[in-house]
């Protein structure tokens, strides 16, 4: 089945108690079993729940992969798949990677023995120069957060494994509509469903993938042994977002383009960073890689002041953090979402303004934005 399909029904069998064509929320606790040991597969929701079950079926299935499973947030499902390391070991983690992402492994992992090297793996060969006898993870984000920079999977994916790695694929710009990186050669997939899965700015949530057994085994005893789990009712949610992503990819894809176009073309602006753009850093690979070029924009104006001042005037995009949800949103990321890094290599640019484009009207989206910017000229 296609894509489209798999969206709205993976996972979602019609209730055999009642007929509903929708995944009941079971909130419930535990299970009651016939005698000792004798369930239907359930037994307390920690370990299993069966409106998560229907979540990781649908979403496993999204990727391509045998196995998933759903966290209580991107930071959870990413912390699971980093527990797979021993001190010691040494990882490759973009330099332009989500911050939170960044902060998790230089402030908790390396303090706890893990070693990492930030590089530019938009060049494969940086991943080469920075290789060592102990490097067993790589660690991919693409497009990455805020620049939207591309990283090459397949490429990425061959070295790490020439090598003997792990590769993982932060896949929450793109989504599995856009970009399939089990098909490009990577071992795991994680996600902030928080962003475009859920799509509607109203869960928190996280969902890893492999085709793996063994990696899914020693995933899914840390999800159950570390109990970072969504609640029954979050993972509904997720799972009715899910049913529409392709639709609402599509606009989001069409959206950008027309913002980040205008924006190309603003007297105001000094640089746009969108992969659908011709000149764009990653365009050629993007292009190979994915269907589209997703949601995402970022743009810089001539000082840290004008940026401030962007963001507080636009009417239709919100000043916000978070991104990937049907309304558009506009932030400030070395004051917002990227405050973390601000002290580290991973510093963003203070002129920077980050987009994500909604699904509104486009014209509404462009006037918004060619209003806040005219008043800088
Ligand atoms: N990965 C990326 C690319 C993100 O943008 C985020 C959050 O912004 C996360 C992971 C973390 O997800 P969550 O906020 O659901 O913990």
């Amino acid at each position: 089945m296609e894509f489209e399909t798999r969206a709205i029904h993976e996972g979602s069998e019609p209730d055999p108690a009642t007929g509903a064509i929708v995944p009941p929320i079971y909130q419930t606790s535990t299970y009651v079993q016939r005698k000792v040991g004798e369930h239907q597969g359930y037994e307390y929701s920690r370990t299993a729940n069966p409106t998560r079950t229907a979540l990781e079926t649908c979403l496993a299935s999204l990727e391509g992969a045998a196995h998933g499973l759903a966290f209580a947030s991107g930071m959870a499902a990413e912390d699971a798949i980093l527990r797979l390391l021993s001190p010691g070991d040494h990882i490759l983690i973009p330099n332009d990677t989500y911050g939170g992402t960044y902060r998790l492994v230089a402030r908790v992992y390396e303090p706890a023995g893990l070693a990492f090297t930030a590089v530019d793996m938009t060049e494969v060969s940086a991943c080469t120069d920075a290789w060592r006898e102990e490097t067993r993870l790589v660690w991919i984000e693409t497009p990455t957060n805020p620049l939207l920079r591309v990283i090459d999977i397949e490429a990425v994916a061959t070295l790490a494994h020439e090598r003997g790695a792990v590769v993982v694929v932060d896949n929450t710009f793109a989504t599995p509509y856009l970009q399939q990186p089990l098909a490009l050669g990577a071992d795991l997939v994680v996600h902030s469903t928080t962003k475009y899965l859920g799509g509607h700015s109203d869960v928190v949530g996280g969902f890893a993938a492999t085709n793996d057994p063994g990696l899914a085994e020693r995933l899914a005893f840390l999800q159950n042994a570390m109990g970072a789990v969504p609640g029954p009712f979050d993972c509904w949610l997720v799972l009715r977002g899910v049913k529409t992503l392709g639709v609402r990819m599509d606009r989001h894809c069409a959206n950008a383009l027309a913002v980040a176009t205008m924006l190309a073309k603003h007297p105001a602006v000094t640089s746009v960073y969108y992969p659908g753009l011709d000149g764009h850093q990653g365009h050629t690979v993007a292009r190979r890689q994915m269907r589209d070029f997703g949601g995402m924009v970022s743009f810089a104006l001539a000082s840290e002041e004008e940026a401030l001042e962007v963001v507080t005037r636009t009417k239709v995009f919100a000043l916000g953090e978070s991104l990937g949800a049907v309304e558009s949103l506009i932030e400030h990321p070395a004051r917002m979402t990227h405050a973390s890094v601000a002290d580290s290599p991973l510093a963003v640019d203070r002129r920077l303004i980050r987009l994500s484009v909604g699904i509104e009207h486009p014209n509404d989206l462009v006037d918004d934005l060619r209003r806040a910017l005219d008043i800088l000229l």
